[in-house]
């Protein structure tokens, strides 16, 4: 457990402010869950999951959600630079079960742009759910290019390229319990590395 403690406060000192304590995550992503347990009463909803970012959201989210779910994997990648995506999304994974008449949720990280959420609920739209909503632990309102409904927010947060809980820089961070913003030095650093 130690040397674990001591990888992550390596990573934590990579970044420049902590936006979200792991605390704070936890009691909103419980609220989060205990909403989607009142609307979704006596249904069991489909949740689709939006790897990678989501992986550890969607871990603990079910864990507060006092119903019978079902999970499906989704994987996109949006063709971009390594901090913004330009809206054009390939769909790497696709879900292995019809989602006709189904309930669906999407399970996303972070809406940013909005692009990639358009994306996505256009084409499973298209395969004609019963109901489509979204849940994403974050939202970047200042970045919107598209408006796009997401029905279960958990945090707003400012313009900002965030790291941890799941989130990305070049592969890393996604194991810190908190959300924070990363050290720009620290970040031309490592993409001059490689
Ligand atoms: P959008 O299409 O809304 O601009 O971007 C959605 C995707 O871009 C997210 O699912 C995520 O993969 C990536 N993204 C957007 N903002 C951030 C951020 O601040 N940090 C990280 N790690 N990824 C982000």
């Amino acid at each position: 457990m130690q040397s674990v403690d001591r990888t992550l406060q390596v990573l934590q000192s990579d970044l420049c402010e902590v936006l979200l304590t792991d605390i704070q995550i936890q009691d909103r992503v419980r609220q989060l869950g205990q909403q989607i347990s009142t609307d979704y009463q006596d249904s069991e909803p489909y949740l689709v999951v939006i790897l990678n970012g989501a992986f550890l959201f969607v871990a603990d989210l079910v864990r507060y959600i006092d119903l019978p779910v079902e999970l499906g994997f989704m994987a996109v990648s949006s063709y971009g630079d390594s901090t913004r995506s330009t809206g054009t999304v390939r769909i790497v994974k696709d879900l292995q079960k019809d989602i006709l008449g189904r309930e669906v949720l999407i399970v996303e990280d972070i809406v940013d742009t909005g692009l990639t959420l358009t994306y996505l609920r256009g084409m499973l739209s298209g395969r004609q759910p019963r109901t489509l909503r979204t849940v994403s632990l974050l939202s970047k309102p200042a970045c919107r290019q598209v408006q796009v409904p997401i029905e279960y927010c958990g945090f707003e947060i400012p313009d900002k390229f965030v790291v941890g809980y799941g989130l990305d820089f070049m592969q890393r961070y996604r194991n810190l319990p908190c959300i924070g913003v990363m050290d720009p030095t620290k970040a031309a650093a490592q993409e001059n590395h490689t």
